[in-house]
């Protein structure tokens, strides 16, 4: 039953997509204050190995299988010992464990090689698992990252029907299969009309990306691909819930005779005339603008972005549409009430990415009428990334460093959060936080939000504006 085929959707071969490993243990990271886990006694470096009898294979089976009433679990602790743990409890109750990685069986990993790539765009010669391509169906589900569809088995597909697994994020970039296959370098890449019709026909649901290569997958190409999601978008209960269309992000890293192009003033125009007749079409057909273009369009071709209240529930914001509008928004909101003076007077310094220096400029100047206070803001470019206008977490170590020399850096230089990796205290370049600072004449700041930034203009606390 697990291996059943799924219909309309050919299988791959389990060897064919280099497929998971027997799982290994969970290894439990820490254990929560008052949850059952604790007072069942576990410990961080102890080993989950079975749930009712089952090896789980990730996050996503522990969620199921402790949804039970009574359990049996196999756990070994850090020297090897052996125990087996029975308990009852409600089933919505969790253990309170948490994991030191998500996925027990290995990753899946793409199966593609698309020209635009961004981890084919990197330097050489950095760490290993900076050139991992994951595709992941599983991580997808748990932490919105994209996938192809390209490398499931049958028993994935069962698997994300058994167990709802929805939304799902899809990287689309074409739904006419000859283009896509062609972007992907994959002639599975073809049977995304397909696969679509199999989430629609069992109420499972998906957000779409399309990145837009100029020449390649843009104007009629572009049409027919936000016409034919949009058909998927519609009803009680739309498979595809929304779809960001983002521009290519090239570096001079790539490999040449790609056939890509960066994306000119020009180009934006034409996607964003295109997209924007579009959503007016799909909010009277279907009842949302549905195709969300990427602040940056709007960025590059010089334009200010649209206002907050046109990005209805900013469905795709972790994909870049609406960030910097909702940070705009956010920044306008918490310098409404400024005092009118600082004392002692303050000066600092704040790095941002070039594309967006000019639309922070209202906001500085509120800053700046404070009395006491004075922010110099610098946007950068990123030569380390060969790309003159860049969002500002596109900023490396290396194009701090060389774009902050010589400059008035005041006291203290606030250093958006957003340009270190996710989690990690190190820049996109792999150089550590610590690094910087080192050589920085003067402190840096983190900050998060606009909140933040406003406290540190202020000279508050941390979390206190
Ligand atoms: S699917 Fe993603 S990870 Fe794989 S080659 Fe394409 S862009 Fe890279």
């Amino acid at each position: 039953m697990w291996n059943e085929t799924s219909t309309a959707v050919p299988p791959l071969e389990r060897a064919d997509a280099g497929a998971g490993r027997l799982p290994l243990p969970a290894v439990v990271e820490s254990v929560e204050p008052g949850s059952i886990g604790e007072d069942l006694g576990f410990q961080p470096g102890d080993r989950l190995i079975s749930i009712n009898g089952i090896r789980p294979r990730d996050l996503i089976d522990v969620r199921f299988l402790t949804g039970e009433e009574e359990l049996r679990l196999e756990v070994a602790d850090p020297d090897g010992t052996l125990h087996v743990v029975e308990l009852e409890k409600e089933a919505d109750e969790g253990l309170g464990l948490a994991f030191t990685e998500a996925l027990f069986d290995g990753l899946r990993q793409c199966n593609n090689a698309c020209p635009f790539c961004f981890i084919d765009q990197q330097p050489p010669g950095r760490r290993r698992s900076l050139y991992v391509k994951d595709d992941d169906f599983r991580l997808s589900f748990l932490y919105g990252s994209y996938l192809t569809l390209t490398n499931l088995t049958a028993g994935d597909w069962h698997r994300i029907e058994q167990q709802r697994l929805s939304p799902l994020y899809v990287s689309v970039h074409a739904t006419d299969p000859e283009l896509r296959s062609r972007l992907l370098c994959n002639p599975r890449a073809g049977l995304l009309l397909d696969q679509l019709a199999w989430f629609a026909r069992r109420r499972l649901q998906i957000h779409a990306q399309v990145v837009v290569c100029p020449g390649l997958n843009d104007g009629e190409a572009l049409q027919r691909t936000l016409t034919d999601l949009a058909g998927f978008g519609g009803g009680d209960w739309p498979a595809v819930l929304s779809t960001a269309v983002v521009p290519v992000g090239l570096t001079r890293f790539r490999p040449a005779g790609d056939e890509l192009r960066p994306v000119s003033p020009a180009d934006a125009e034409a996607v964003i005339e295109r997209v924007e007749t579009l959503q007016r079409r799909f909010q009277a057909e279907i009842g949302s603008r549905f195709a969300w273009l990427a602040d940056e369009w709007y960025l590059i071709a010089g334009r200010s972005l649209p206002p907050r209240v046109s990005y209805e529930d900013l469905p795709q914001q972790e994909n870049g549409v609406g960030s910097i509008r909702a940070f705009l928004a956010d920044l306008e909101r918490h310098t409404e009430g400024l005092p009118e003076a600082v004392h002692p007077p303050r000066r600092l310094s704040w790095v941002v990415g070039r594309l967006v220096e000019e639309s922070l400029q209202p906001a500085l100047d509120r800053l700046n009428a404070v009395r006491g206070l004075e922010v110099l803001l610098h946007g950068l470019p990123s030569p380390y990334w060969g790309r003159d206008q860049v969002v500002t977490g596109l900023l490396t170590a290396a194009d701090l460093l060389e774009g902050l020399a010589d400059r008035d850096l005041g006291e203290a230089l606030l250093l958006p959060r957003v340009m270190l990796r996710q989690g990690e205290e190190v820049f996109l370049d792999d150089v550590p936080l610590a690094e910087l600072e080192r050589r920085l004449p003067v402190p840096v700041r983190l900050v998060g939000g606009a909140n933040d930034l406003v406290a540190a203009c202020l000279g508050r606390g941390e979390h206190d504006a």
